[in-house]
């Protein structure tokens, strides 16, 4: 009975219902208050769960967590107050993905959409994706590469409550050494010389200034691919691509602006030359090894390590043939085919060595939405479920330098929050059944619009 409060707070919350136009943005941080209920409380992953408490919100933030269900009339501004019982569920921090590329998704259609869709497009379809990640429990995102600009105009209509979707940390281009990973390949050199980007910088002095436009463009983040990757038509390999003394460059830049800098990064020479050159994480980190570990123990950079993806594009040669990228050109399918359990593999590894993980996925290449099923990628790779949440949760958070306000639920924080049936900690499959998602005090999914 008492989710009927909550219900009508969602008819101008959820655009569900015909919008009256002197209301504010449909997703614009709700006024009032709210005081979950929660059967199960994980308040920071890595610490234990509670059963029986209450988190109070207003204003978009967490104002206390209280022992046992509180009532409207234990908290201060008691007027506008909407209970919500979440008694039968487990709640904890909304997911963060440090990995997604929202503009687009393998598979998805026909088009070339480097040449043939405007920025609007990008926006429009990046929105769809948005939503969609929001919707399976993310409610921060780092999107790590991205042409022209609309993922700045998403980020900003998302925080202005404009459109739904998680909190997303737009990284702009991605710098790359020309011809290297993130410059376009496999083109007319007419349709190449017509689609510049300004993240492709050769030499310190361009990389510099190829770092400093990305952040007068609205970057939240420096995405750098030091290597050479697996889905650019070119016949290069993954091994380094930049030199030490760009990616020192690049990262000292990235530093001086106030910016956490991310190589993507597969061989083991890149990975390290990045992480010698202070970066504060690496994406995928494929064929990390041993020494590779120690370097990352050393430097205490994260690692990001996307293991869903090649689950889902099929991690044997026959179950790949059969996926989205069973007809790829040449070049790719041959880096392709080298991936196999190769991540599995390196993540087990990193997790057995001690290494700093945080949760990524490169969404895009697998469906977005499907984010959470690295949680459970992480499980098999010899975390317990606490720690497959953690690098979900406040791990990604800490690593994306954002922990002072999501990450964790307390005092002063982010209202970003999930909740599901049964509990990660005994199956952390549970994380694909989320049937409640607040991001920012707003609430996004309720277990009766999850069908339940
Ligand atoms: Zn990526």
């Amino acid at each position: 009975m008492r989710f009927a409060a909550a219900a009508i707070t969602l008819t101008f919350t959820s655009g569900l219902f015909a919008q009256d136009y002197n209301k504010p943005p449909e997703y614009a941080i709700a006024p009032g208050v709210f005081i979950i209920h929660a059967g199960e409380l994980l308040a920071v992953a890595g610490q234990e769960s509670v059963k029986n408490k209450s988190v109070v919100i207003s204003g978009g933030v967490v104002t206390a967590i209280r022992d046992g269900f509180v009532s409207a009339s234990d908290v201060d501004d008691h007027d506008n107050v909407t209970i919500v019982d979440l008694s039968n569920y487990f709640v904890m921090p909304g997911f963060i993905d440090l990995h997604v590329h929202l503009t687009g998704q393998a598979g998805s259609s026909r088009k070339i959409s480097f040449v043939e869709d405007s920025d609007a497009d990008s926006a429009l379809t990046a929105q769809m994706y948005a939503r969609r990640t929001l919707l399976g429990g993310f409610t921060t995102v780092r999107n790590l590469g991205s042409r022209g600009n609309a993922m700045f105009a998403l980020r900003d209509a998302i925080k202005a409550g404009k459109v739904m979707g998680p909190r997303i940390l737009v990284a702009g281009y991605s710098i790359t050494p020309t011809g290297g990973h993130a410059d376009i390949h496999g083109y007319r050199e007419e349709i190449l010389d017509a689609l510049p980007s300004s993240g492709v910088c050769d030499g310190v002095d361009s990389c510099r200034a190829a770092v400093r436009r990305q952040v007068k463009r609205g970057a939240d983040v420096i995405k750098v691919t030091a290597t050479g990757g697996v889905l650019s038509e070119t016949a290069t390999g993954t091994g380094q691509q930049f030199t030490d003394e760009e990616l020192r460059a690049i990262a000292e830049t990235a530093h001086s602006l106030g910016r956490k800098v991310t190589a993507h990064a597969h061989e083991a020479a890149g990975i390290e030359a990045a992480l010698n050159a202070g970066f504060d994480s690496i994406e995928h980190a494929m064929w990390a090894d041993e020494d590779t570990m120690r370097l990352f123990r050393k430097t205490g950079a994260w690692m990001v390590p996307t293991v869903y993806p090649i689950t889902a594009v099929g991690d044997t040669p026959e179950k790949m043939a059969r996926g989205p990228f069973g007809n790829m050109p040449p070049p790719i399918m041959e880096k392709l085919l080298r991936l196999g359990r190769q991540p599995k593999e390196m993540t087990r590894l990193a997790h057995s060595m001690g290494v700093r993980i945080a949760l990524g996925t490169d969404s895009g290449v697998s469906p977005h939405g499907e984010n959470a099923n690295e949680f459970i990628e992480y499980v098999n790779a010899g975390m317990t479920e606490m720690e497959a949440l953690a690098a979900g949760t406040i791990h990604a958070a800490t690593a994306a330098g954002i922990d002072h306000f999501t990450g964790s639920l307390a005092d002063g924080k982010a209202a970003d929050l999930v909740a599901m049936p049964m509990s990660p900690l005994d199956d952390i499959s549970a994380v694909l059944d989320v049937r409640f998602i607040m991001r920012d005090g707003v609430i996004f999914l309720t277990p009766e619009l999850a069908g339940n």
